[in-house]
């Protein structure tokens, strides 16, 4: 139970695994408006960027769930390095049905909404670790721009057009499953480039670290083809935000 290795070998010099810049991050995390202490739950936690920032700037003290032996790694460093060890703690293992023992004040999956087939099904996964009242946080793409075809779309990490909605139709749909939106963080085309132009360095030098790796040839042909393709399609069309809900 691991996550393929091309996602480690792009994203090893990563802390935070989406289109977030470290201010929005930052942002986000003060946008709740918890006081410290505010226990968080994070399924598919990554690198643990946000809960080990969140916990040295607010005193928020989690959980993380990940599939990922590589980051989960990272993530027990990154506490380690910001000191805060006593407040959060990473497990390695299948977040799909993931339930906390304790209730949590946030419950959190930012980037990852496959776990629960989709935003609907994670937003119920997450509620069944949320305290009554608690604030749900869910990650997810939508169209900036509607690809003008299916090919585009394709190539825009979708696997076709109707994957995701435009953003206020994703409003609209978080408010049709019962909740309030009651805040948001959007990433723009200059934190997008943060999470895949910064792609492009590591698997250069991985590229130079690693020439006769089994896995070379498809990181030379992606790091070919991948800054056309992203600036063509991705950059353009494709939108991603950090969505805070309430139960109405
Ligand atoms: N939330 C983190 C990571 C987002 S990237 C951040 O924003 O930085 C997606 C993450 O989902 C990866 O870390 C990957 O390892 C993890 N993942 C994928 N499938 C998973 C599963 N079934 N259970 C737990 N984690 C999973």
């Amino acid at each position: 139970m691991d996550l393929p290795r091309i996602f480690t070998i792009r994203e090893s010099a990563h802390r935070i695994h989406n289109p977030l810049s470290t201010a929005k991050l930052a942002a986000l995390g003060e946008s709740l408006r918890l006081a410290p202490g505010a226990r968080v739950l994070d399924l598919a936690s990554g690198s643990g960027e946000m809960l080990c920032t969140w916990a040295r700037d607010l005193g928020f003290t989690g959980t993380g769930v990940d599939i990922s032996t590589v980051f989960t790694e990272q993530a027990r460093a990154r506490a380690a390095e910001l000191g805060v060890t006593d407040r959060v703690e990473f497990i390695h293992g299948d977040a799909a049905g993931y339930v906390a023992k304790q209730p949590a004040d946030v419950a959190a999956c930012i980037g990852a909404t496959w776990i629960g087939d989709g935003f609907a099904g994670t937003i119920e996964l997450l509620e069944r670790s949320l305290r009554p009242g608690g604030l749900l946080l869910i990650g997810e793409p939508y169209w900036r721009l509607t690809p003008p075809d299916e090919e585009t779309a394709r190539a825009s990490h979708a696997t076709a057009i109707a994957d995701f909605l435009e953003l206020p139709d994703l409003v609209g749909r978080f408010q049709g499953l019962g909740y309030d939106v009651v805040e948001m963080t959007l990433s723009d085309q200059d934190s997008w480039d943060r999470y895949v132009a910064a792609q492009w360095l590591t698997m250069r030098r991985w590229l130079d670290r690693n020439p006769d790796d089994d896995m070379a040839a498809e990181v030379r042909e992606e790091l070919t083809t991948e800054p056309a393709r992203y600036v063509r399609t991705t950059r353009e069309y494709l939108g991603w935000g950090v969505f805070a809900l309430m139960k109405r």
